[in-house]
């Protein structure tokens, strides 16, 4: 995997990533990245565990840059974030954003994961979607497509991401025509953001997915859109700061295309170069 060798979405224990933000550079440095973007999650007033604590992003935004000098002139590094739509905090501080959706919010203010315990969310689809998973996939997509344009985010975090739950829960047919173009309805919706759409590694790293987000159909219309795509690895734990990009590249050669986005190697020429693929 010569050929990106770099991440745009990586967490560290400045949330909820098991890596410190040092040795996730070490690391991705001795692996021969090029470019890494470190992507804690954002303050939010909820669910603590998974999002930095506010009193602690300016300690977030000092270490990275403080990384970004160490490694000046051998691997880029950029200060990125990745915020869910009820995120609190501002974005001016940061080089780019992702953009991701994780919950749904319940009628009483409280909120429930959409990749998190798999009881949880069936007891919200039976109570907050008249037990219908196809509608639960409408309400994520529906509020993926508000933030995405609503935000301008430079990358749109794991597309179908429903589909992790999906896979434990099997509350809709994942070939069935009625999922699919609302899926494709969605994104399509997203092409005029101009965000990259992430081809994320990250399920498969963790064991729970056999293929990236998005689904190869999506990609293929994404492709046939004229889209622009970034391989990530959504890296929790810094063994896995590559993993399943073979099998990414794989794919997305197999739908045609023959160039990814990925954050510059030198950032005086931009952040954002294209690199082919093999
Ligand atoms: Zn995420
Ligand atoms: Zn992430």
């Amino acid at each position: 995997m010569e050929n990106i060798l770099s991440s745009a979405h990586v967490h560290t224990t400045f949330c909820d990533g098991k890596t410190k933000a040092g040795d996730m550079a070490r690391k991705a440095y001795e692996m021969g990245f090029v470019s890494l973007g470190f992507t804690s999650h954002a303050p939010q007033t909820f669910d603590p565990a998974h999002c930095i604590d506010p009193s602690r992003e300016d300690d977030y935004k000092n270490e990275i840059r403080h990384l970004r000098q160490e490694y000046k002139g051998r691997m880029a590094i950029y200060l990125g974030t990745e915020r869910d739509m009820l995120s609190c905090s501002d974005i001016k501080d940061y080089d780019y954003f992702i953009a991701s959706v994780h919950y749904f919010s319940r009628p009483d203010g409280s909120h429930v994961g959409v990749d998190g315990m798999s009881d949880v969310l069936l007891r919200y689809v039976n109570e907050c979607c008249c037990g219908d998973g196809l509608k639960m996939a409408e309400q994520y997509f529906s509020l993926l497509r508000d933030y995405v344009v609503g935000s301008k985010p430079a990358i749109i975090g794991h597309f179908d991401l429903v589909r992790y739950n999906n896979s434990i829960l099997h509350l809709y047919d994942e070939e069935a025509p009625g999922y699919r173009s609302m899926a494709i309805e969605a994104l399509r919706s997203m092409l005029e953001s101009n965000a990259m759409l992430e081809v994320n590694t990250g399920g498969i790293a963790r064991g729970y997915m056999t293929t990236p987000y998005p689904a190869a159909f999506l990609l293929k219309e994404w492709k046939a859109w004229g889209g622009e795509i970034i391989i990530n690895s959504d890296c929790h734990d810094a063994r896995f700061l590559d993993a399943g990009y073979i099998q990414a590249e794989e794919m997305l050669l197999s739908l045609g295309y023959d160039h990814v986005v990925r954050l510059s190697h030198d950032p005086e020429k931009g952040m954002w170069e294209r690199i082919g693929l093999k």
